[in-house]
């Protein structure tokens, strides 16, 4: 036998979750039986409405709504059953044609669904105005008045075909020509040929001679492939001003904000609050360049870890389980309850198994099940928070589901992480609490600082990025590589400030970010759910126990309102700058604290 280093069990080995609520086994034959079943009532769903429904009376779309709700539900379960299967085993051929086959039966279905949105959105407004009055669809009122937001940027039913059929030689060919660009990128560090990814983990080495070689390898692949990455970017953008044109929309950013129910005043509101702020970065960073003893701290030595120790906690699965319920408790013993139901009823799977996915999910299921967490536990203060981070998001969408059904269960991006960052936070506090080493909590938050700046001012940076590409696009016409490093450049060191040295080489690194080209806009909602729920987090704790009622009640609320309305139940005002503000002083103050601990910790290297 080989000396093998036995792996601590942590319990979470046996944590496996339960999925006989949908199906018994890859092979149940009721798959298949539940599959035509379903067709059939989409067919009859289709011969029933189609091409009546601007004319329907409000009992009509009542009955129509009610009928597509049930639909959605039972392919809900037939699509988490194969999804959370897959994720437990990648490996399984069984597993991964079954998801194969859900994608392109879901597809079709979708074909043969689409029309009712359509017609929806064609009825005229004085229509469409009585039924949504009508108390009979109050429960449905939001989604129908929601599909309508579209309404005024749709185009003709041929117009929206065409487009359709052409981006998948248009748009679609060029992220994924971006992509297999991208991911065939072979970087030369060391003698080796490394994939990008492979190279940038090396920038949060603790050997600052290994940073700089990965950021001038990173730099070199991207110059190598600037040509065609520029081009890339140059046609993407070009593409959006034209559809956005063609639709009406008024600005590049707008039918992002529409998608994410975020009205413009909102989303400007948070960006310039955000950028108000930008000197807590400096603050951080400034220090950190202290604590590492450097003259100058440069981009590559961004995520160089601190010489300083670290927790070296291990949790057992059920010391983790009482962290959670515990801090969960102090907050709201409803939430623990519902939180408890996880571990009790088997919703969650928790080992590290080989071709198990990797990181952390919650599956919001359908209404008439239940929702998944899903993680793999090693037994790391990190793993204690993603749980409490993952059975948040389960307490929402337990919750959401019930008081609202299916509809009203997927909540938009900007409001999706607010559970779950809000237990993520109990959590950490209560860990903070404990810690007594000083060392330790310094650790601690350096950490939790840096996750926080990577949500809350990277991303608005990077909008910021966006914002600048796409009006240049617009207004000066194809954009050389240079032109786009220094927009690039721009919105950097204005979030540094002078608190990192910026080499010309950084220039390039807008290059490889998918989400630029996958989802234009989007960056700027992980923001916005950030400063969202530390703002929430804020308002806890002056309030303290009044607080909590109203916070379930938000959670319950799910999707069922804009999100701006069901935050005013708090005392919240999104459009209000005082609003956002109140998040990054939560954030200023943790850096205080940071900064504090280090003068204690370190008098000789901190001023
Ligand atoms: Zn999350």
């Amino acid at each position: 036998m080989v000396d093998m280093p036995l792996e601590k069990t942590t319990g979470a080995e046996n944590v496996i979750w339960d999925l006989s609520i949908f199906y018994k086994s890859v092979d149940d034959p009721a798959i298949e039986q539940d599959m035509q079943t379903i067709t059939k009532e989409v067919d009859a769903f289709a011969a029933t409405y189609k091409g009546r429904v601007a004319s329907l009376t409000a009992d009509e779309l009542l009955t129509a709504i009610k009928t597509l709700e049930s639909i959605y539900d039972k392919t809900g379960r037939i699509e988490n059953f194969a999804s959370l299967l897959y994720a437990t085993d990648t490996a399984d051929p069984k597993y991964g044609a079954l998801v194969q086959k859900v994608t392109e039966y879901d597809s079709a279905l979708g074909q043969k669904i689409v029309f009712f949105d359509l017609e929806w959105n064609n009825a005229d407004d004085a229509v469409a105005k009585k039924l949504l009055d009508d108390p009979k669809i109050a429960h449905y009122r939001h989604m129908l008045e929601a599909t309508r937001r579209y309404k005024p940027y749709q185009l003709s039913e041929i117009e929206e075909q065409l487009l359709s059929e052409k981006s998948v030689t248009g748009r679609s060919a060029w992220t994924r020509f971006f992509t297999q660009l991208t991911g065939a990128i072979r970087l030369d560090y060391e003698g080796q040929k490394l994939t990008m990814t492979q190279v940038l983990t090396h920038l949060y080495s603790p050997d600052r001679e290994t940073r700089r070689k990965a950021a001038e390898s990173v730099t070199a692949g991207l110059k190598d492939k600037s040509m065609e990455l520029t081009y890339i970017f140059n046609v993407l953008a070009a593409d959006k001003a034209s559809d956005d044109k063609k639709r009406g929309y008024p600005s590049w950013v707008s039918s992002r904000n529409l998608s994410n129910k975020a009205p413009d005043e909102v989303v400007n509101a948070l960006i310039q609050s955000v950028t108000g702020n930008y000197g807590i970065v400096a603050q951080h960073y400034k220090l950190k360049r202290q604590l590492l003893g450097l003259d100058e701290l440069t981009d590559y030595d961004r995520y160089a870890p601190l010489p300083i120790k670290e927790s070296d906690a291990f949790y057992t699965w059920d010391e983790a389980k009482e962290i959670v319920l515990t801090a969960f408790r102090g907050f709201s013993p409803r939430i623990a309850e519902i939180s408890q139901r996880f571990f009790d009823e088997n919703w969650i799977h928790a080992p590290v198994l080989p071709n198990k996915r990797g990181g952390a999910f919650c599956a919001l299921a359908v209404p008439s099940a239940h929702p998944f967490v899903f993680v793999n536990f090693e037994g790391k203060a990190r793993d204690v928070q993603t749980l409490a981070h993952e059975l948040g998001h389960g307490v929402h969408a337990y919750l959401a589901g019930e008081a609202q059904g299916l509809f009203g269960l997927h909540t938009p991006l900007t409001t999706a992480e607010m559970a779950s960052t809000f237990g993520e936070m109990l959590v950490f506090t209560d860990l903070m609490n404990k810690e007594s080493d000083p060392e330790v909590r310094l650790a601690m938050l350096g950490h939790k600082i840096e996750d926080t700046f990577a949500t809350v001012f990277r991303q608005i940076s990077m909008n910021r990025f966006e914002d600048g590409l796409h009006t240049a696009r617009r207004t000066e016409g194809e954009l050389t590589t240079d032109r786009i490093n220094e927009l690039w450049m721009n919105s950097q060191k204005a979030m540094f400030g002078d608190s990192v040295n910026l080499s010309e080489n950084y220039g390039r690194w807008w290059s490889y970010v998918p989400h630029f080209l996958h989802t234009p806009g989007y960056v700027y909602a992980y923001s916005f759910g950030e400063l969202l729920v530390l703002a929430l987090f804020n308002i806890y704790r002056e309030r303290g126990a009044a607080f909590v009622p109203q916070f379930v009640e938000v959670l319950a609320a799910g999707d069922s309102d804009w999100p701006e309305k069901i935050l005013s139940k708090v005392g919240v005002d999104l459009t209000d700058l005082n609003f956002w503000n109140e998040g990054l002083a939560a954030i200023q103050d943790l850096v205080n604290q940071e900064t504090e601990l280090a003068k204690q910790v370190y008098p000789n290297k901190v001023k």
